[in-house]
């Protein structure tokens, strides 16, 4: 598998980083981790198809992780002398069909392209072509989820925006890449919903995973240098997240 970085940011304007967006490439299948603002954008600068896009996976509904969903469908119904041939894949969690339903009330036809399937994760699995997905609910928003995708012999988990949870460190447990939020700078910025820089070092030393992507940070978290924090107190890789890096899995 390999990830693509599109957005390591959150909803705060930033030179260098965008809203939240991952791409993740299996053997046969073009899956995005979230659709945060510009993410469409991204997948044209890194030279994606869009059209190629096979699974949309939304880990919650918050504007910075689902904001470029209209747009990608817009540009997908009325793509112009290329058409998608294959379905579309759209998922979330439970309240993700009504909140596509107020979208459609909004936008109308525009944003209904063919072959578009979209539901909500019922039973917390999927199993796909090349690929597994489990979802777990994390503390962030109301149904929120982690996402554990297992291709092969490898695997990796998204924890979405969350605070610390023992089910994001059971899913966690032994994968190939976590991707890990720390939105806060430091201990003193703690609020509910978002992990800080301890936090993230006990996930990690609790979960055990084999590598560590660390993302989704306020402009407040590269002036404290949190990764440097992170990765002096975890025995394993620890990568920053940046817009448009590759990490191989
Ligand atoms: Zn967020
Ligand atoms: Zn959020």
């Amino acid at each position: 598998m390999k990830l693509t970085i599109l957005g390591s940011g959150t909803c705060i304007p930033h030179k260098q980083r965008g809203s939240s967006g991952y791409l993740l490439e299996t053997l046969n299948s073009k899956i995005l981790l979230d659709c945060g603002n510009g993410t469409t954008w991204k997948l044209e600068k890194i030279g994606v198809n869009y059209l190629e896009i096979d699974h949309i996976f939304f880990s919650h509904l918050h504007p910075d992780h689902t904001g470029d969903l209209v747009p990608f469908l817009f540009a997908t119904k009325y793509s112009r002398n290329k058409t998608r041939e294959k379905p579309l894949f759209i998922w979330g969690g439970k309240g993700f069909v009504k909140f596509f339903d107020a979208l459609k009330k909004a936008y109308g036809s525009w944003i209904v392209p063919e072959h578009l399937v979209l539901d909500e994760i019922r039973d917390g699995s999927e199993t796909f072509q090349d690929f597994k997905i489990v979802s777990t609910k994390v503390p962030h928003m109301e149904n929120s989820l982690a996402y554990k995708i297992t291709s092969g012999e490898k695997s990796i988990v998204y924890s979405g925006d969350t605070d610390y949870s023992e089910s994001l460190i059971n899913l966690a447990a032994k994968c190939d890449l976590l991707i890990i939020e720390c939105a806060l700078a430091n201990e003193s910025l703690k609020m509910k919903g978002h992990l800080t820089p301890n936090e993230v070092i006990k996930t990690i030393n609790e979960a055990k995973p084999k590598k560590v992507l660390v993302t989704h940070f306020y402009p407040e978290c590269d002036e404290e240098k949190v990764v440097e924090t992170i990765r002096s107190n975890a025995d394993i890789e620890v990568i920053e997240a940046q817009d448009l890096l590759e990490v191989p899995i």
